[in-house]
């Protein structure tokens, strides 16, 4: 049997890539999305990869979506917290509802998706659980006081919750991504585009597959000792 993975945010962006990255490596994947259900059909569709809709900024939409996923595909034994918006702003005008919207979905989105599954990852003593942080979550970033704060929460939950489950054979760590080639940034002008590569020692930017990799990785049987770690994979943009 195979084992079963859930990307949050996974039908889409850097979360389709760990979607399919997880499918080639032998996972039977789910992959939860918010929203946009054309991506999402557009996605099962070209994958056979299964997309269940809720909010992870909602704890009982999440507990019902995992009840979901484990009746249909069976107990989830490497859980990806990939979902996540920007609702930039300078803090003089960031507004209450752009810091609680990012909050709610950046950070407390993760506890909402691990909590509901983590009894049953220690009774089977086994889990993998990867947080998908950000660079801005290590450094700061100007416009994004509520991006950095969560984010960088994320990375705490990450330490925390490592040491809790490592006696249970659960595994928690997190990747920092730097600037990645997704819809996203390559829709920003060129001419800012080539100012934020000017800014990556490596001269490019990332590619989803790079992250979607070092995921497959985490959840593997040979990155067993790793736990509580942090992978920066940003181009040498920035050093921890
Ligand atoms: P995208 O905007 O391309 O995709 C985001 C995904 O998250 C979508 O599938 C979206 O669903 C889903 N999502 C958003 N809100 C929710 C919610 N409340 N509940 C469930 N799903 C939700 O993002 P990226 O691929 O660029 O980013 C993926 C992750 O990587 C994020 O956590 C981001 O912060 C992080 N990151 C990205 C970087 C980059 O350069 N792109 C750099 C560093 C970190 P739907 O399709 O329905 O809208």
């Amino acid at each position: 049997m195979s084992r079963v993975a859930l990307v949050t945010g996974g039908s889409r962006g850097i979360g389709a890539e760990i979607s399919k990255a997880l499918q080639a490596a032998g996972y039977t994947v789910a992959a939860n999305y918010a929203g946009n259900d054309e991506a999402a059909a557009k996605f099962t569709e070209e994958t056979g990869i299964k997309t269940y809709k809720w909010s992870v900024a909602d704890y009982d939409a999440c507990a019902e979506g995992i009840a979901k996923v484990e009746a249909e595909l069976g107990p989830i034994d490497v859980l990806v917290n990939n979902a996540g918006i920007t609702r930039d702003a300078p803090f003089h005008k960031m507004t209450r509802e752009q810091w609680q919207q990012v909050m709610d979905t950046n950070l407390s989105g993760v506890f909402n998706m691990t909590h509901p599954l983590w009894n049953g990852m220690r009774e089977r003593k086994f889990g993998r659980i990867v947080n998908i942080s950000s660079i801005n979550g290590q450094k700061g970033q100007f416009g994004q006081a509520n991006y950095s704060a969560a984010k960088a929460g994320d990375l705490g939950f990450t330490k925390a919750l490592a040491q809790e489950g490592a006696r249970a054979g659960i595994t928690v760590n997190a990747i920092c991504p730097g600037y990645i080639a997704t819809e996203m940034v390559m829709a920003v002008p060129e001419k800012v585009r080539e100012s934020i590569i000017g800014q990556i020692p490596v001269g490019r930017l990332g590619e989803p597959g790079e992250i979607a990799r070092c995921v497959v990785f985490l959840a593997s049987d040979d990155a067993g000792f790793i736990t509580g770690s942090t992978i920066t994979a940003n181009g040498g943009q920035y050093f921890v």
